[in-house]
């Protein structure tokens, strides 16, 4: 539950009478609508920023398993496939051990 900051009290103010009943306060207070209005927006900012994130992984390319090769003697750099230990140069035939990170 909301509760408004307190107010000084205003002597001013007449005292309560029945055309006051006339303009009485609106069912929906102003506090409640700024609340409504910030949960409103802070909602729509959430689905966007998942939207945005599930439309970027869709797009992203899928991580390679490839092993990754230089040459040794002309240092070309190259890829092959995980199960392959030493690989040919495709430039100069020389065997070529995997890069390890
Ligand atoms: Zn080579």
């Amino acid at each position: 539950m909301l509760y408004a900051p307190l107010r000084k009290c205003d002597f001013t103010r007449k005292p309560f009478n029945v055309s006051t009943l006339q303009h009485a306060e609106p069912l929906v207070s102003l506090d409640h609508l700024i609340l409504a209005y910030v949960i409103a927006l802070l909602s729509a900012l959430t689905g966007v920023a998942i939207y945005a994130e599930l439309r970027r992984r869709r797009f992203e390319p899928t991580p390679s398993e490839d092993r990754i090769f230089r040459c040794t003697r002309c240092g070309y750099v190259y890829t092959d496939d995980p199960d392959v230990d030493r690989s040919r140069c495709s430039q100069c035939g020389q065997n070529n051990d995997a890069i390890q990170f």
